[in-house]
């Protein structure tokens, strides 16, 4: 089965007077090691399909399956244990806490893995530093990186967790052509060689066209 299917999916936000639909009948397949890019306009329902298919948000209607398993039929203790390793998110501003260090942020999210201990921390969070090339800043902090080394740190932080899927909400957003180049290079490189799965939500054309597949989004619904 794919790794990721969504049947019908519909996200209703429902304020006092207002409600907005932000996912119209969503269907979508991801298999295992796919890196699959959306596009589409501000409001159309990108941030909304990534925080669904992460488990941060359920949605009001239709079936969201992992694994060939209705998301619905797994135990709190089940979601958790997905939410936390299964899944690594990294965001367009990079999420970093300013007063620990490049190490600390990595191994951050591991201090509340059950069964990690201290020492393989540490081992797993210079791996990842290692992976993106930041093995020479572990002691620096975030406000002594440029922008593509601090996103460079957050892609770490999702690394040491060794997910099976990293969710990128527009990762190269606010950085330069340059930088944004160096990000997208090592998504490829992460997909093409750990194969892991990537949804990424993105404005750059550019860097849309070298994923694998790229979906459009308008108005809560696919395009093609
Ligand atoms: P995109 O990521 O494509 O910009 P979003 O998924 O953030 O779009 O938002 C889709 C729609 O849902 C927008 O109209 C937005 O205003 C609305 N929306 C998003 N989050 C909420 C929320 N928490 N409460 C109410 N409306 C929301
Ligand atoms: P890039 O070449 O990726 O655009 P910058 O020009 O911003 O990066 O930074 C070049 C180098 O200077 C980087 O290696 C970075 O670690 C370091 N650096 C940037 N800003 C600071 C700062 N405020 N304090 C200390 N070092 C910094």
């Amino acid at each position: 089965p794919p790794m990721i299917k969504l049947t019908d999916i519909e996200k209703v936000y429902q304020t006092k007077t207002i409600e907005t639909v932000a996912l119209n009948r969503v269907n979508l397949s991801i298999n295992k090691g796919e890196f699959v890019s959306v596009m589409g306009p501000s409001g159309c329902g990108k941030s909304t399909l990534l925080s669904i298919i992460g488990l941060l948000d359920e949605p009001t209607g239709g079936l969201l399956e992992l694994d060939g398993r209705p998301v619905k039929s797994y135990s709190d203790k089940e979601l958790a244990h997905l939410r936390n390793q299964k899944i690594g998110f990294v965001f367009q501003s990079y999420h970093l806490i300013n007063d620990l260090s490049v190490l600390d942020n990595v191994e951050l999210p591991l201090l509340y893995r059950a069964g990690v201990g201290g020492k393989e921390r540490r081992q797993r969070a210079h791996a990842a530093l290692d992976k993106v090339g930041l093995s020479a800043r572990t002691t620096h902090f975030p406000s002594q990186l440029s922008g593509g080394q601090r996103q460079r740190v957050a892609i770490a932080r999702a690394l040491a967790g060794r997910p099976e899927i990293i969710l990128a909400d527009e990762p190269t957003g606010n950085l330069d052509s340059v930088m944004g180049e160096e990000i997208m290079d090592l998504l490829l490189t992460l997909n093409r060689e750990e194969g892991t799965t990537i949804v990424m939500v993105t404005h750059d054309e550019h860097q849309a066209l070298k994923t694998e597949r790229l979906i459009r989004f308008f108005d809560g619904s696919q395009v093609q």
